[in-house]
């Protein structure tokens, strides 16, 4: 049975099928969530996200996302999901909820019965967090995945705070 649940926590922690890293689109890894992830993982992830061919020297377009192993991560993939910059990517809230669409149906195409998202966006790439809560939640509530358990990570009580207020908001 599908659920969504909200939590305050470190996402590198997770005890989940798959945990969703909020990328940019090298795929190198970088600051905030996915230095966290690529460090607690370790190297191997680095590699497997080079073992992806960069197209035009992108590895994951903006909206998009790519699945790899998960290194030493308790889970068993990482999900690179690349958002929007809010100021400089066009129709932020289309290519965010493209992110988040796309990251679940890798994780139905796995058979992941659980996946553990970041609030994508909503660091460095300044997405309003109550405007992406709305986006996000809009795509996870979607029929496609109501088989999933869908866990959202937030790093910080403000935040969680937030996207429970999103969550309590819209229908
Ligand atoms: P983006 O570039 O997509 O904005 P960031 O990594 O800058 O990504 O931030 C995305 C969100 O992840 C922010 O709310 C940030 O506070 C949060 N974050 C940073 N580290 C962690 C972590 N270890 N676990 C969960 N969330 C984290």
């Amino acid at each position: 049975m599908g659920t969504i649940r909200l939590y305050q926590g470190d996402i590198t922690q997770a005890q989940t099928d798959a945990i969703v890293n909020a990328a940019n689109p090298s795929l190198t890894g970088g600051g905030g969530v996915d230095g966290a992830i690529h460090r607690a993982a370790g190297p191997e992830l680095l590699a497997a996200c080079l073992q992806i061919a960069p197209v035009g020297g992108v590895r994951c377009p903006v909206g998009e996302a790519r699945m790899t192993s998960a290194g030493k991560l308790a889970a068993k993939y990482v999900i690179h999901a690349v958002g929007p910059r809010y100021r400089l990517d066009p129709q932020p809230p289309r290519l965010l909820a493209s992110a988040w669409y796309t990251s679940l149906q890798l994780a139905l195409a796995q058979a992941c019965r659980s996946v553990t998202f970041p609030a994508i966006s909503c660091g460095v790439y300044a997405y309003p967090p109550a405007e992406a809560a709305q986006v996000a939640l809009s795509v996870c509530r979607q029929p496609a995945f109501a088989g999933l358990a869908i866990d959202i990570c937030l790093f910080s009580e403000e935040m969680l705070q937030i996207w429970q207020h999103a969550a309590a908001e819209s229908p």
